[in-house]
Order: C-alpha cells, then sequence, then structure tokens
C-alpha cells in the first residue's frame, strides 16, 4: 500500500507555512493592538459540548465531526471549531462571572467535510472572542478588528455582509414564524431544507439550492420580526462601522450555520475563490455562556480560515509577478543604442514587458540588474549580434544555455516562451 496523507488533510510545504506565519504574526499583532490575549484550548473535546453548542440541527454536528469513542468509552470529538471551546474554558476557570475578557486562538479544526480548493477536512482558524460587553460598541470592536487584520495584511477586496437575528426572544418568534411560512412552501423546497423546516428553519434562508432560493424569495424578513432594543442595538453597530469608514452591505440572508448567533452577525466575503468564499465568519452570541452552564455573559468573535486567507495571499502575489517585467534587455556599445530600443518596442509591441537598460554598465553589472528586475529572460545585444542582426537569449530562471538567434526567431522564442500565464517561467 502506498502511504498517502488522508483525504482533506495536507502538508503544509515552506512556501505556505510562509505564508501562514506572515497571518498569524499579523493576526497577533492585531489583536493584541485591540488587547486580546491568547488561549491555547485542546483538539479534543467531549462530544457533548459541541452538540449543547454548536447545536445538534447543523451541518457540522450532523454529519461533519470526526467523532469516536476511546478505550474508555468516552464520547469525543475533535474540535470542529474554537468558540465552544473557549467558552468551556472561560466557564471552567471561572473567567467569564462578571468579568470582561478578550481572548485569541489559533489552531486546526476538523470537519468531514467534501474536500476542494479552500475546503480541507483539517483546516486552521484565527479567532477571537469577547466577553460581558453587552453594548453595540463591542460588535463594533470585534468587526473593526477583523478589518485591520486585512489593512494589516494588505489584502484588500473583501465584502463585509452584516446582518442581526435579533435577541433570542425575537429570534424565537421570528423562527415560528418562518416555520410557518416553510411548511405552506416545503413541496417546493429540496429535501435537506424540508428536513430543517422542524429542526432549524433558519438555516433554510442560507441555502444554496436553487429550487429552494426560488421558493423562499418571499419569505417573511427577519427585519420585520425585530424589537425596538434589537433595532437599535443594530443601528449603533452599523453606524460605528460607517463613522469608522468600515463599509458594509446588508445581507439579511446571513443566518451562519452555527445555533448560538443573536443580534449582529458578519461574514467577510471574496470571489475570488469559488464556492468557498468566506474567509471569516462571527457575530454575537448572548445565549451561549448561560447555555453551558456559565452565567448570563454576553460574547462576541470571530473566525478566520487561515487556508483561505493563503490563497488570496498567494493569488495577489502571482498578481504581482502579473506586473513584473518578462525581459531584460542588455546592450552594449553606441552604436547599439537605437537598436536595443527598437528591440524594446518591438518585444513589448508582441505583449512582452520589457525593460531596455540604461545607465550602462558592464554585462555583468546588467545582468545583475536583470536577476533583481524580477525578469525571467536577459536579451543581449552587443556589437556582434547587431552586425550579424541576431541576439543572444538567457533565461535567467532555468539552467537552460544561452542560445543566439536571428532578431525575429528571437522574438518568436521568447514570445513562446512566455506564453500562457507563465509570466516569468
Ligand atoms: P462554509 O460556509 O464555507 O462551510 P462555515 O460557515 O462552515 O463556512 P465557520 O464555521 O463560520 O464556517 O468557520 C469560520 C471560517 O473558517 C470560514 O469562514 C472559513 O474561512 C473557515 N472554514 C470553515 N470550514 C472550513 C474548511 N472545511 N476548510 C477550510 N476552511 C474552513
Ligand atoms: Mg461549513
Amino acid at each position: 500500500m502506498k502511504l498517502q496523507s488522508l483525504r482533506g488533510f495536507r502538508d503544509i510545504l515552506p512556501d505556505e507555512a510562509e505564508r501562514w506565519q506572515r497571518i498569524t504574526d499579523a493576526a497577533r499583532a492585531v489583536a493584541a493592538g485591540f488587547g486580546y490575549r491568547q488561549i491555547h484550548l485542546p483538539m479534543l473535546e467531549s462530544t457533548e459540548l459541541f452538540k449543547r453548542s454548536v447545536g445538534e440541527a447543523t451541518d457540522i454536528v450532523e454529519k461533519e465531526m470526526f467523532s469516536f469513542l476511546d478505550r474508555d468509552k468516552t464520547h469525543m470529538s475533535l474540535r470542529p471549531e474554537g468558540t465552544a471551546s473557549c467558552v468551556r474554558a472561560g466557564i471552567e476557570h471561572g473567567l467569564l462571572h462578571n468579568q470582561q475578557q478578550r481572548f485569541w486562538y489559533a489552531g486546526p479544526m476538523f470537519r468531514h467535510e467534501r474536500p476542494q480548493a479552500g475546503r480541507y477536512r483539517q483546516f486552521h482558524q484565527f479567532g477571537i472572542e469577547a466577553f460581558g460587553m453587552a453594548d453595540p460598541a463591542c460588535d463594533i470592536e470585534v468587526i473593526a478588528l477583523s478589518a485591520a487584520l486585512w489593512r494589516a495584511l494588505g489584502l484588500g477586496g473583501l465584502t463585509l455582509e452584516i446582518n442581526s437575528l435579533g435577541s433570542p426572544e425575537c429570534r424565537a418568534a421570528y423562527r415560528d414564524q418562518l416555520r410557518d411560512f416553510l411548511r405552506g412552501r416545503a413541496d417546493a423546497l429540496d429535501e435537506d431544507a424540508r428536513k430543517r423546516i422542524e429542526t432549524n428553519p433558519l438555516r433554510v434562508l442560507d441555502s444554496k439550492h436553487p429550487d429552494t432560493r426560488a421558493a423562499i424569495a418571499d419569505a417573511p424578513s427577519m427585519e420585520a420580526a425585530m424589537d425596538d432594543d434589537s433595532r437599535a442595538h443594530f443601528g449603533a453597530v452599523c453606524e460605528g462601522l460607517e463613522a469608522l469608514g468600515i463599509e458594509w452591505k446588508l445581507n439579511s440572508n446571513l443566518v451562519r450555520g452555527l445555533d448560538y448567533y443573536t443580534h449582529t452577525v458578519f461574514e467577510w466575503t471574496t470571489d475570488r475563490l469559488g464556492a468557498q468564499g468566506t474567509v471569516c465568519a462571527g457575530g454575537r452570541y448572548d445565549g451561549l455562556v448561560a447555555q453551558l452552564g456559565g452565567g448570563d455573559v454576553p460574547a462576541v468573535g470571530f473566525a478566520l480560515g487561515i487556508e483561505r486567507v493563503a490563497l488570496l495571499l498567494a493569488q495577489d502575489q502571482a498578481d504581482a509577478a502579473g506586473e513584473m517585467p518578462q525581459v531584460y534587455l542588455c546592450w552594449h556599445g553606441d552604436e547599439c543604442m537605437t537598436g536595443a530600443q527598437q528591440i524594446g518596442a518591438t518585444l513589448r509591441a508582441r505583449g512582452l514587458r520589457t525593460v531596455v537598460n540604461a545607465g550602462g554598465g558592464s554585462f555583468k553589472a546588467q545582468f545583475k540588474r536583470a536577476d533583481r528586475s524580477g525578469a525571467g529572460w536577459a536579451v543581449v545585444l552587443g556589437p556582434e549580434e547587431l552586425a550579424a542582426g541576431t541576439l543572444q537569449i538567457k533565461s535567467l530562471r532555468a539552467r537552460d544555455a544561452q542560445r543566439t538567434l536571428p532578431t525575429d526567431e528571437a522574438v518568436a522564442y521568447l514570445q513562446q516562451a512566455l506564453r500562457d500565464g507563465q509570466p516569468n517561467a
């Protein structure tokens, strides 16, 4: 049998590991800048913890957990997320009662999903959790921290979507109202959604199934079901974000996959990762601490997927390569100057980003510049080549012999070599 890593479990090789380090370094620094401190949590917890927090009628608990019985017949699960453990630890160590806490964590999470780019069975999250603060200031802080992290990483193009689920009371009232509506439409829903009518009707709202989407287009809105306090809370969050210059988009179908959210929920999304478009997700979960046996402790948090952020950073690096010169033209001798400029113009006209040496220098010095320019190819024009109507071409990346070709052929050769998404091959 050929030994391989398990499906959905990946090795993080050095290039990616370096990107990860950048992400976690930035996240640690930004979190510390907001007064958050690190907490380490176990990777195995009792299965009961996730049933009681994430919720039994969620994708995660229903079909994604790695759960097993250990040698002592204890039911345990590899953690699918960090919030439940963080709350458990907070309660267990008496850190939450009548206190305010700001924590961050980072590490592997496990979900038995169908692996694809940006979706794995072992993946990694960075998350923060703030406890003991019920006011909108805390929702704003948590979202602002995520925005500050994108800035620190130089990551643009993410969209912030927000919504409010209201207080637990209005969320419950809305759930009943929605359930009635969905019962009337049951025949038009896909099978998953139909099952959820009774167990978790809110989840039907973020179904991706086209039939279900069509059937719920005129579902009653959460907004209409919100009480005045919930409305005021959400209004203050929206205004606070605006005041900080953080742009957001209201998405009234945003409900999040986990049961424990109340009031503000949010997601940072991108259209650059296909179906894995959510990079970071979070919200307020005022009921969870009590639900797990702690007191009445409000809380807000988020978790981001390190793999997805790393994929975006890698794409940005590829984009940066897309701006770099592809060819560096070295030339020597006054009689070659005009010819070098003309060849530069020809290469550019053929779509190749070309730097023509300026500022003189020996060929050795020019080759050094060529290397630093990021170009993949050097072209050499000296008096000999000029007289013969040829160019020398040399790859700066591959250990490839230098070749001398007639000018036209040399241009065609480079064009061929640099074709099809290999900007610096
Ligand atoms: P999705 O809708 O993509 O399944 P989710 O709602 O299940 O995401 P959360 O539980 O909110 O995700 O987790 C927060 C973040 O963790 C996600 O936004 C994503 O970036 C990341 N994440 C979640 N599941 C995976 C996975 N299987 N592989 C890689 N990253 C993941
Ligand atoms: Mg998921």
